[in-house]
């Protein structure tokens, strides 16, 4: 570039070339990124008329390189300096080096390139004194191409120094375009990278690609699905991206696509794998090894060069990789957001779903409903997993085709759905009514019945899922009342809960601070009216003296499994208690401890009874464990198996609250258990109700028949003694014989009542 161009002004005429037949030997070349006919801008700046008048009209009609020139005029350096302040894409500036001062071309030269920093421009100075050399620090300092004098402005000089200006200005271009695109490219695949889906990143792609070819956001993006794994949310070749006049297009289906000319340019370059450049548009391939190959198209009307060809290429490549990137992590998405059986969103998008709306200030007119199919796990064991599975299936299209597009659905675990909407459109009889109509399921109709946990968002403190938790509440107090029923979660249950929570806390801390005791409350024999055992009852005393039920913080310790480590305490205490009582001089007097759920089911409670028992040294025959019916109910095999260890470490065996679940009485018969316990419940009434004695009545002959003994509790009256003992009951215990009591009121009553005989109704 340090070649120097001078021209003279003065013309020779002779030397005119017509401009047709000099621009036409140049059309070989390609302009890089100009489109087609712009042309070239050249300013002349001389402060003679007559340079502007014979350089254009020996320029005249002439192309370059190409394109045609379009020339500004400026007689003086300040008028240049305004055309240069709005005109920035000039190719190259004709400057007369003397015009209002000596140096006033130089000092233009320098505005130029330090002011408004227009480097690509090439400058050509031209100086009427033949023989007046310009300072060449200036020359060098400030990059002018040419010096000519006028004398060498002759039609020819003229034209191939132009040519020479221009084609330099060109590369010069070319190299900032190509630096700048590399640029665009690394800082394209930085920003794509960030961002998060398939339809982002497209949608990245189509800027940072007009970024690239300088041009305008015009342009759409699709995506090829795998035909062997359609997803749920779309399948085929979709628009995944559109910007421009074509936005409206996003998410339609290739073939929907009116536009011929673009549906063809994009299932070519499908089909090709290839890039596909033409005179009307650029469409880029970018492919995936997963199969979902992308192809994206530009309107982009320009003739593209070898080097922004090159571009592109190293653009999509890199592209590509971030797009399999992208491919994985939209997977991984859905496997973390949705639901594979059904399609629906899962639990953590509902959650997503639910912040958005608790945070849009909307809450007042949205509600969530949680919908538990009843009995689903029976049918599943029954009718087996593919049954079903395809069951969920219905259940989710029949939802998905009833319910309004602007109710957000969700399946949460196994057989509960969520759906989150206007207050209106999900009233409890709208979704009931969804499931009125019979299912088709492998031929057969079959009627589903529902129940629902309700919650309004704006009964809802805190975020979404809180609001899950809400709708959870209220599910399960519609459970807790009737199979097919609905709630509505309320403030106070989420009082509830927080007492509950709190509970559990000072629970902890009562824990530490072992404010848990025992308190023991005797058994009665009828036959012989003497103490026959004693029932360990645990109990809690607060900080402030206050007492807490059993019936208020045994539920919370079982569900934090906190109950494990107190039940095993309780345990290993009511054994050494035995043990102490036996010592204290009452022979045969058992001890009958309560035992909850999770500690049965927990893998050391055989070793942590094996080591109560030999810790305290008790007779395992005069301990007696009470399982609640409910536990006895649950998984039989298991539960047989438990039970039979624990006889064979010699304890006994009670069912506790008697009659209070839905006993079968084929468990019974296979559970190898030694008593029945008639809950309190039964008994209030028996001394004053006739009809109310005939389920104790039934549970005493139930139980002899199958060899067991059967014990009553909550016995407060003379008079239920009374109807007990005719109704054959082994043993008593309840208010009429004592409260429970703690250890040395405990003794002090045995005392008593081994002299006095127990106080015989
Ligand atoms: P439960 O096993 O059915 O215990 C009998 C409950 O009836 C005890 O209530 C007892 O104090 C009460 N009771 C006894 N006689 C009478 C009476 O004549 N009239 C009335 N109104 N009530 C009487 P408590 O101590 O409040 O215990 C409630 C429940 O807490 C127990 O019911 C048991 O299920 C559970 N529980 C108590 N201690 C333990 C324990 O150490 N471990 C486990 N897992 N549960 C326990
Ligand atoms: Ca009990
Ligand atoms: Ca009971």
């Amino acid at each position: 570039m340090g070649d120097v161009i001078v021209v003279d002004k003065t013309i020779d005429n002779d030397e005119l070339v017509f401009a047709g037949e000099m621009g036409s030997a140049q059309t070989g070349d390609h302009a890089s990124l100009t489109p087609k006919h712009t042309p070239w801008n050249i300013l002349i700046v001389d402060d003679d008329p007559d340079v502007h008048t014979t350089t254009t009209f020996a320029l005249r009609g002439t192309d370059i390189l190409g394109h045609p020139l379009n020339f500004l005029h400026a007689d003086s350096a300040a008028q240049a300096r305004d055309i240069l302040a709005s005109a920035p894409d000039i190719a190259v500036i004709l400057l007369d080096v003397v015009m209002e001062q000596e140096d006033s071309g130089l000092r233009l030269v320098h505005t130029i390139r330090t002011e408004f920093g227009m480097a690509e421009t090439r400058i050509i100075l031209r100086t009427g004194q033949p023989g007046y050399a310009p300072e060449m620090d200036a020359i060098r300092d400030y990059d002018i191409n040419d010096y000519k004098t006028k004398s060498e402005l002759t039609r020819n000089k003229l034209f191939t120094t132009l040519t020479s200006a221009i084609r330099s200005y060109r590369q010069i271009r070319t190299i900032n375009t190509s630096r700048r695109g590399l640029d665009l490219i690394v800082h394209a695949t930085g920003e794509l990278l960030a961002l998060s889906g398939i339809r982002n990143f497209a949608a990245g792609v189509i800027t940072q690609m007009a970024a690239l070819l300088g041009m305008r956001s015009e342009g759409l993006i699709c995506v090829q699905h795998p035909p062997s794994n359609p997803s749920p949310q779309d399948d085929g070749t979709i628009i995944i991206a559109a910007a421009g006049r074509y936005a409206e297009l996003i998410n339609m289906p290739l073939d929907d696509i009116s536009e011929d000319r673009v549906k063809d340019a994009l299932i070519n370059c499908l089909n090709a794998g290839k890039h596909i450049f033409t005179d009307q548009h650029t469409v880029l391939f970018f492919s995936s090894r997963a199969q979902r190959n992308m192809a994206a198209f530009l309107d982009a009307p320009i003739s593209i060069d070898e080097s922004i060809r090159q571009l592109l290429e190293v653009f999509c490549t890199n592209i590509s990789v971030g797009l399999e990137n992208t491919l994985l992590f939209s997977q991984l998405h859905d496997f973390a957001y949705f639901d594979s059986l059904t399609g629906l969103p899962n639990r953590r998008s509902m959650i997503n779903k639910l912040d958005e709306r608790l945070l849009g200030g909307e809450r007042g007119r949205y509600t969530l409903a949680l919908i538990d199919l009843d009995g689903f796990a029976d049918t599943n064991d029954a009718l087996g997993h593919q049954y079903g599975d395809d069951l969920l299936k219905a259940v989710s299209a029949r939802m998905r085709s009833s319910l309004s597009g602007q109710c957000n659905l969700a399946r949460l675990t196994a057989d509960t759905f969520a759906v989150l909407g206007l207050i209106e459109q999900l009233l409890p009889a709208t979704l009931q009514a969804l499931f009125r109509t019979p299912f088709v399921i492998h031929g057969q109709e079959v009627i589903l019945s529902i129940t629902m946990g309700i919650a309004h968002l704006v009964d809802v403190d805190g975020d979404g899922s809180e609001a899950l938790k809400s709708a959870y509440l209220a599910l399960r107090r519609a459970k807790l009342h009737h199979r097919g029923e609905y709630a509505f979660f309320t403030r106070d249950m989420a009082l509830e809960i927080r007492e509950r929570s709190r509970l559990l806390q000072s629970l902890r801390t009562a824990i530490e601070r072992q404010r848990l005791f025992l308190v023991y409350q005797p058994q009665v024999s009828v036959a012989t009216g003497k103490v026959s055992g004693i029932e360990a009852l645990l109990r809690w005393r607060a900080e402030d003296g206050r007492m807490i039920e059993p019936s208020r913080f045994i539920p919370i310790a079982e569900h934090s499994g906190m109950i494990i480590g107190i039940g095993e305490w309780v345990l290993r205490m009511a054994c050494f208690q035995q043990a102490e009582i036996i010592r204290a001089g009452f022979e045969g007097i058992s001890m009958a401890i309560n035992l909850s759920v999770a500690q049965f089911r927990h893998p050391h409670f055989l070793a942590s009874l094996q080591a109560a028992l030999t810790d305290s040294g008790v007779d395992p025959h005069l301990i007696e464990l009470e399982i609640t019916e409910s536990v006895a109910m649950e998984e039989i095999d298991f539960l047989s198996h438990t039970l039979d260890a624990m006889k064979a470490l010699g304890v006994h065996v009670a069912v506790d609250d008697f009659g209070t679940g839905f006993s079968s009485l084929s468990y019974l018969q296979r559970l190898h258990v030694d008593r029945l316990k008639i809950d309190r419940a039964f008994i209030t009434d028996i001394a004053t109700n006739e009809r109310a004695r005939r389920i104790p009545e039934l549970v005493i002959e139930l139980g002899h028949k199958l060899g067991l003994s059967v014990i009553a509790e909550g016995v407060e009256t003379a008079a239920q003694v009374q109807v007990l003992k005719a109704l054959g009951c082994d043993d008593i215990q309840g208010y009429f014989y004592s409260r429970p009591v703690e250890p040395p009121a405990l003794l002090e009553w045995l005392k008593n009542t081994a002299t006095d005989t127990a106080h015989d109704a």
